[in-house]
């Protein structure tokens, strides 16, 4: 049930969603992998629209470099933990929801204990392996995923939704390239606000998913200020899903 100050915190989107979509959106439990570029504007969005249960993993320290696109960090945190920056902004933006920090790397070893009892994975890292690894998890365990991966001036976002036999991240990919062959924000660079745009589209997409319980397993693509929407089908030779 959502208390007074909530119903008025809430009130433009329950205009939109009613309190029924509002009250499913705080029964939402959301894994996110990184509190990066992507995660700057995710989490976020996530916790001020109200998604009840939020758990991020985030191990790295705050660098200058990172400054001019990771928007939820200032000049004066440089050398602090992201993950304990981040916690402590969120939780301050939205008092009615819960919010874990986990300090390590999404890996094989502790993807079991992480997912658990959640409901949707969302991968905003900049690691290639834990976009695998998060898709097959969603295939094995039937939760829906969000992948976002991001180059220079171009993104992608696969939204799947396994129980509706959508196609998985191997299903486009296959499977992790040699490292160093992917070019990645560190190594080629990226326009400041193209992750902020891709986690907040990454929030809105999870976002109604929760409020009108629609989702659509679907490759959305920017390039060049561009939004694409691609209906992809499933690899009948894909490793993980068929
Ligand atoms: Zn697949």
């Amino acid at each position: 049930m959502l208390g007074k100050s909530e119903i008025e915190r809430y009130s433009r989107q329950i205009m939109v969603s009613g309190l029924k979509g509002q009250e499913s959106l705080k029964k939402a439990k959301v894994l996110v992998i990184g509190a990066g570029g992507i995660g700057s504007s995710l989490l976020p969005y996530l916790a001020a629209a109200g998604v009840g249960y939020i758990r991020f993993l985030e191990d790295d320290v705050i660098e200058t470099s990172n400054l001019s696109r990771q928007i939820i960090y200032n000049e004066s945190e440089v050398g602090l933990l992201k993950g304990a920056v981040a916690y402590n902004k969120i939780t301050e933006m939205n008092p009615y929801i819960q919010v874990d920090w986990i300090s390590e790397k999404f890996s094989q070893q502790n993807a079991a204990l992480f997912i658990k009892d959640m409901d949707f994975l969302i991968d905003g890292s900049d690691d290639v392996t834990s976009k695998f690894l998060v898709s097959d998890l969603a295939v094995k365990s039937g939760m829906k995923a969000i992948i976002s991966g991001i180059g220079v001036s171009q993104g992608h976002i696969l939204v799947m939704n396994p129980q509706n036999g959508s196609p998985c991240y191997r299903c486009i990919f296959e499977k992790p390239p040699e490292i160093g062959v992917i070019p990645t924000c560190a190594t080629e660079g990226v326009i400041s606000p193209l992750p902020g745009v891709m986690g907040a589209m990454i929030a809105y997409l999870v976002t109604n998913f929760y409020l009108r319980e629609e989702i659509s397993a679907r490759l959305y693509t920017i390039e060049n200020m561009v939004w694409r929407t691609l209906k992809i089908q499933k690899n009948v030779e894909c490793i993980a899903c068929s």
